[in-house]
Parts: C-alpha cells; sequence; structure tokens
C-alpha cells in the first residue's frame, strides 16, 4: 500500500490519471483527479479524513457540511470521526446557487465545517459559504482532500483551511494549442 495522504496514493486508487482529458471548461490537460476513486474505497479515503480531522480536532464544530457530490463522502467520513457531529449536504439549485434541500437545516449561530474532496477554485465552497450564511450559521472551517488552487491562495478571508495534499498547478490549453492534440493522442472525457 502507497504512503496515505500521497499523488502515489491517488494514482494508486485511479483518483490520478495521466493522459489527455477534456475538462468542463473545455480546455485540454495531461491530468486528471477523479476523486472517486479513492472515496469508494473507505479504507483508502480513511487515513485522509483522519488527517484532516487530526489539523481540525480544535475547530469547534458540531456541523459538517459536503458540497454535493463530491464532498458528501468525506463529509460524512471526517464526522464519523468527531464526537457528536452530524453531517449534511448543500446541492446546485437551478439557478447555480447552493441550497439545502431534504430538510437539512442549520440553526442560526451553528458554527460548520465545510468539507469537499478536491478544490481548484474554490467557488463551489464560496456557494456552500452563501448557504450556510443564508441560514444565519457560520463557517468555522474548510478542510480538503486535495488543494488544486492556484498559488495556494483561497477565495475568502478569515476563514482556517486545511488540506491533506496539495498539488502543483497543472498546465491546461485550449483544443487549438494542445500538444496532445498536435500528436494525435486520443482525447477521453473522464468523469463520462
Ligand atoms: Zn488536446
Amino acid at each position: 500500500m502507497k504512503e496515505p495522504g500521497t499523488l502515489e496514493d491517488l494514482r494508486d486508487v485511479g483518483a490520478y490519471l495521466q493522459g489527455h482529458f477534456l475538462l468542463t471548461t473545455g480546455r485540454h490537460s495531461d491530468t486528471f483527479f477523479l476523486l472517486a476513486r479513492l472515496t469508494e474505497r473507505p479504507k483508502r479515503l480513511r487515513p485522509w479524513v483522519e488527517t484532516l480531522q487530526e489539523n481540525m480536532k480544535n475547530i469547534d464544530a458540531h456541523t459538517i457540511v459536503g458540497p454535493a457530490m463530491g464532498g458528501i463522502i468525506p463529509s460524512y467520513a471526517l464526522a464519523s470521526l468527531r464526537d457528536d457531529a452530524r453531517v449534511v449536504f448543500a446541492e446546485k439549485s437551478e439557478t447555480g446557487t447552493m441550497v439545502f434541500r431534504r430538510g437539512f437545516r442549520l440553526e442560526r449561530g451553528e458554527r460548520v465545517i465545510i468539507v469537499e474532496d478536491a478544490m481548484t477554485t474554490g467557488s463551489s465552497i464560496l456557494k456552500v459559504m452563501d448557504a450556510v450564511l443564508r441560514q444565519g450559521a457560520q463557517v468555522s472551517a474548510v478542510g480538503v482532500l486535495v488543494n488544486r488552487s492556484f498559488d495556494g491562495k483561497v477565495p475568502w478571508q478569515g476563514i482556517p483551511f486545511f488540506s491533506v495534499l496539495d498539488v502543483p498547478e497543472i498546465e491546461t490549453w485550449m483544443p487549438e494549442d494542445c500538444p496532445l492534440c498536435q500528436q494525435g493522442v486520443p482525447l477521453s472525457v473522464p468523469k463520462e
């Protein structure tokens, strides 16, 4: 077994792919993270979440919020390591915001931790923060398994941020500039 919390660990479970990929932005890349290949294996996921919990053990919050879909399993796994924690998730609305459905409610002033599998721009985490604030609750911390944010900056202030693995920025290309297209490497769409 590979050392948990590393790129090698992700590669070993098929969560870190190298090839020629079409991203949702329309750009092409030679690298793709498919964290579902990690989160579908509870015993491989567990040490990642234990690291997150170790870093967040002093965060005073009893509710874990995961954005659907990627945040649901890691947030549940983290909640299972914390005393008296509950876990809810926010999901995309028709207008592109994040909302709580299924009767999930936060109390006014309730402190929450947001957990996501992988973060790139942080835009979905910002939308979950909005959803939390709209309920009158507050965000005490954010934790992610894999942080792919550009130069390590996060798009919010004053909220502690924890990641298990920070990966360097991945190069992407417009299709017309893509060296892999020029070499005739077949393009794949990894989430389908
Ligand atoms: Zn290409």
